[in-house]
């Protein structure tokens, strides 16, 4: 999947400010910060989406994703305050990137219902 652009940042082809990164997951400052504190958490495997997680994504990436988030939200000092997860999924889930990816944001108040 060369052309996808978050592989590029797996692959260090283009620039991202990597906060945490180890072999299945890269964390990175997201570059349109909609909070903040605004991450996107990714696996280094390209996998198009939550739609095409396997059984072995769900048993070896996602829960090393999940864990990743929590430390992530001790790193930036948002845990005690609070902070949303977001996973856009497909078309009407509002994916605009075809690589699996989480939004950490934090360090204001969230709103519901989202957009
Ligand atoms: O969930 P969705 O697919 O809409 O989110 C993609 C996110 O990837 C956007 O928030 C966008 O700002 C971010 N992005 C990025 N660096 C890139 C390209 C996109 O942080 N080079």
């Amino acid at each position: 999947m060369s052309e996808c652009i978050f592989c590029k940042i797996v692959k260090g082809e283009i620039p991202a400010t990597i906060l945490y990164e180890d072999d299945k997951v890269v964390a990175f400052k997201d570059i349109q910060p909609a909070a903040p504190n605004h991450l996107l958490v990714i696996p280094k495997k390209h996998i198009q989406s939550m739609a095409h997680v396997t059984e072995e994504d769900r048993q070896e990436i996602l829960p090393q994703i999940f864990k990743v988030i929590q430390d992530l939200s001790v790193e930036l000092g948002i845990k005690e305050e609070g902070f949303r997860i977001v996973n856009n999924c497909g078309k009407q889930g509002g994916q605009t990137v075809d690589h699996l990816h989480f939004h950490l944001l934090g360090g204001r108040q969230m709103l519901w219902p989202p957009g």
